[in-house]
């Protein structure tokens, strides 16, 4: 039994039946009601907690007593929260996070020192890039390899690699990489697979039952799924979570604010038809602008015309997932940059922002935006081209959504 400082292992569960479903354990699994009987899950804005004396504080802060002490490394909803992502994801932890990045942070804090090697995709999230980049200062090389070609993964593990990180699908492009390959090349060696759940979320893809030992949320994105609040977590093993993960939150800090971990804990009730309906019409919009004229290219795994799509359908439920891209003509870059500017100016539905994960439809250039970073080249070596529009499926009827694009798409010469 492990010790658990600032009290987690011990605190009661809510007694559900055996084998309840997840969309049960959805709704369901957190922290027992307090003595009030409410009924919707109890905010604790609360930073520290009291002890009935001083000797049973003594023993609580030593970890001999499980409680909560202070809310840096342990609050009564961000532990619902934590409890049930963690049932849905199928591990036996989660660790809350002030934000996505945090969540990233503190697997790298927890798990790597200097000398170790890690092997990441480079379609991963940009900041995630960076902040593998940053830890070359700590002596952590980072090798960048395909999201798709597992033969790159296999070739670049050494001696000393001690994680893999993947995120699947990528934005923009939806490419999908096989996360029980990756996991088969990470344990053959002893490293850990942790795999960034963003896009898919446990609705439509857990990466736990495919072989990953780690899974990281931005719950700012699809958890909270209404664009409320910045938030993130750590799913792992019991172990890692107590031993590893919680000693580092307690001493550096990037807390997830119980307020914060309450909206998420409520996004998670809806969180499977949501993904269920948002995925529906993108899916449906994907095929909609398959067919129109002006649209060269468009990517969405759930169409057959998807480099991955056999992988995607049996890694993520049969579910294509809520975001697509496409690719508008245009004779050079120029008009190309052009006409996606014309899409995207032209719609009065959509929202125009990078972020995701939203009820609401947003739309956005990568070119210029998430990707602009970049210099031409390496945005041509990423695939990702000046007529390229990245779509975000939120809930609004799809056919306004077809609407919205068809104005646009309207002023391009065929
Ligand atoms: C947004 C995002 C992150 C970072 O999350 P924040 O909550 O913004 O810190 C990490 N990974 C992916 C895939 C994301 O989309």
């Amino acid at each position: 039994m492990s010790r658990a400082p600032g009290g987690r292992a011990g605190i009661p569960r809510v007694a559900l039946p055996a084998g309840v479903h997840r969309d049960t354990l959805a709704v369901r699994e957190g922290l027992p009601r307090t003595p009030w009987g409410e009924n919707s899950e109890a905010l604790f804005l609360t930073s520290s907690f009291v002890h009935p004396d001083a000797a049973t504080a003594a023993a609580r802060f030593a970890g001999d007593e499980e409680a909560f002490v202070y809310s840096r490394f342990g609050n009564p909803t961000v532990a619902m929260m934590e409890r049930r992502l963690a049932a849905l994801e199928g591990t036996e932890a989660c660790i809350g996070t002030a934000s996505g990045m945090a969540a990233v942070l503190l697997l790298l804090l927890g798990l790597l020192r200097a000398g170790d090697h890690v092997v990441c995709s480079r379609s991963v999230f940009g900041s995630t890039i960076r902040l593998f980049q940053d830890f070359a200062r700590f002596g952590v090389e980072t090798t960048f390899v395909s999201q798709t070609d597992v033969g790159q993964w296999r070739a670049a593990m050494k001696p000393a690699t001690k994680l893999l990180f993947a995120e699947t699908p990528s934005n923009p492009l939806t490419e999908v990489c096989d996360i029980a390959a990756l996991a088969g090349i990470a344990h053959a060696q002893g490293a850990l697979l942790a795999v960034d759940n963003c896009f898919c979320t446990p609705a439509l893809q857990r990466p736990r039952e495919l072989g990953a030992d780690l899974v990281v949320h931005s719950g700012t994105k699809y958890l909270d799924g209404q664009g409320r609040v910045v938030a993130g977590a750590v799913c792992a093993s019991e172990a890692l979570v107590a031993e590893v993960f919680v000693p580092v939150m307690r001493s550096a800090g990037m807390a997830l604010s119980p307020f914060n971990a309450w909206v998420v804990l409520k996004g998670l009730e809806t969180l499977s038809i949501r993904m269920q309906a948002q995925s529906a019409r993108a899916l449906e919009l994907a095929r909609w602008l398959q067919q129109q004229p002006q649209v060269e290219r468009v990517y969405h795994p759930g169409l057959p015309s998807h480099p991955q799509h056999a992988l995607a359908m049996a890694q993520q439920g049969g579910v294509g997932g809520p975001v697509l891209s496409f690719v508008v003509r245009g004779d050079d870059a120029a008009a190309a940059r052009r006409h996606a500017f014309a899409v995207i100016d032209a719609t009065r539905i959509c929202s125009i922002t990078a972020n995701l994960g939203d009820t609401k439809t947003t739309i956005t250039h990568p070119a210029s935006t998430s990707h602009g970073r970049l210099t031409e080249a390496q945005r041509q070596a990423a695939g990702i081209g000046q007529g390229m529009v990245r779509v975000a499926v939120g809930l609004e009827h799809v056919d306004d959504l077809k609407a919205d694009l068809a104005r646009g798409l309207a002023t391009i010469g065929a």
